[in-house]
């Protein structure tokens, strides 16, 4: 049985939730995609964002773009409060829980998305009590909570 089902989410549109109760430390989905070389990925301006959502650095010479249909892991939400975490295994990259996650709940991970002047483009709608209202990494989320479009959700 898989461990995830497509739904539709709270969060946006479509999303990832559990199938069943999952234990913190389980590889739920591969993170799947096309490699690429980091060259190219520098040179491509399809990736001229600080913000490319599906493009993952696997090392010092090679990127994964997920950004593919066949990569049902890119439906996983952003969350300030997320369960899982992307993490690489060689060339491969997988979603794992860092929870335990009960059967239902939706999946999410920190985009990690940096601090910039577009963050406004980037409204987060997880809902989590800690949510700063916009999609930015949680090391930098301090400076939304100090600038006048953060509103507290408590
Ligand atoms: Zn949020």
């Amino acid at each position: 049985m898989k461990l995830y089902k497509v739904k539709k989410s709270n969060i946006d549109n479509k999303g990832l939730c559990a199938n069943q109760d999952i234990k913190k430390g389980t590889k739920i989905i591969q993170y799947r995609g096309k490699i690429i070389t980091r060259k190219k990925s520098e040179e491509d301006p399809k990736f001229d964002n600080d913000k490319a959502i599906y493009l993952f650095n696997l090392n010092k010479r090679y990127d994964l773009d997920g950004d593919f249909k066949y990569n049902t892991a890119r439906l996983i939400n952003h969350s300030c409060n997320p369960n899982c975490e992307v993490k690489g295994a060689g060339l491969k990259i997988w979603v794992y829980a860092i929870k335990d996650i009960k059967k239902n709940e939706e999946l999410s991970y920190d985009y990690g998305f940096g601090f910039d002047e577009d963050f406004k483009n980037y409204p987060c709608k997880c809902g989590s009590r800690n949510c700063v209202g916009y999609i930015v990494r949680s090391e930098s989320r301090w400076r939304i909570k100090r600038s006048k479009f953060y509103k507290s959700h408590k």
